[in-house]
C-alpha cells in the first residue's frame, strides 16, 4: 500500500496494521463464524472465488448467489462506529477510503450485470448470529435446492449502510 510518510504516529500504524489484515487476511473469526453458521443451516457454497468480480467472500454457484463479508473500517461501512478515519493524514485516508466504498460498489454492480443476486454482510453484524441466520436465509432461500422462494426483503430490517439484494 506504499509509503505512509516519515515518522507515522501511533494511529496511522495502527490503521494501517488494520488495513493490511482487513486486506491479506482470509479465515477471520467472522468470516469462519459466517461458514459455520452456513454449515449448520445446510447451505453449500466456495470461499474467495477468484473468477468473479470482487472476489465474493462466500459463493453459492447453483443459485448464483454471493456474499461478501466486508470488515467496517476497511469497507467503511456507512454509520458504524468501527468506520473511523485517522486523525493524521485525514484526506488520504478519507480518499482511500472513498475509493474503497467506489470499488466495492463496481463490484456489486458487475456481479448483478452478470445475472448474480449479491449481499454484503458488516462484520459488526456477526455479533448477532440470530439477525444473521435470518438475513442469511431471506437472501438464499431455504437449503438444499427446495425451490421454495423466500418473501422478499426478508431479514434486511433495520440494517445500517442502506444495502439492499433483490431476491
Ligand atoms: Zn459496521
Amino acid at each position: 500500500m506504499g509509503r505512509v510518510g516519515p515518522a507515522p504516529l501511533p494511529d496511522v500504524a495502527d490503521a494501517i496494521r488494520r488495513s493490511m489484515r482487513a486486506n491479506r487476511s482470509r479465515n477471520t473469526a467472522p468470516e469462519l463464524a459466517l461458514r459455520s453458521l452456513l454449515h449448520r443451516a445446510g447451505y453449500r457454497f466456495r470461499v474467495n472465488v477468484r473468477g468473479l468480480p470482487g472476489t465474493p467472500d462466500l459463493v453459492f454457484t447453483a443459485r448464483r448467489k454471493a456474499i461478501w463479508l466486508h470488515g467496517c473500517w476497511w469497507h467503511a461501512h456507512p454509520g458504524c462506529r468501527h468506520a473511523t478515519i485517522p486523525r493524521t493524514r485525514t484526506a488520504f485516508w478519507a480518499e482511500k477510503f472513498a475509493r474503497n466504498r467506489q470499488r466495492d460498489a463496481e463490484n456489486e454492480g458487475r456481479l448483478r450485470a452478470m445475472g448474480w443476486n449479491t449481499l454484503v454482510i458488516w462484520e459488526c453484524e456477526i455479533k448477532d448470529m440470530v439477525a444473521i441466520e435470518a438475513l442469511i436465509r431471506g437472501f438464499l432461500g431455504l437449503a438444499r435446492h427446495t425451490g421454495v422462494r423466500p418473501a422478499s426483503g426478508a431479514g434486511q430490517a433495520g440494517r445500517k449502510g442502506g444495502h439492499s439484494f433483490i431476491p
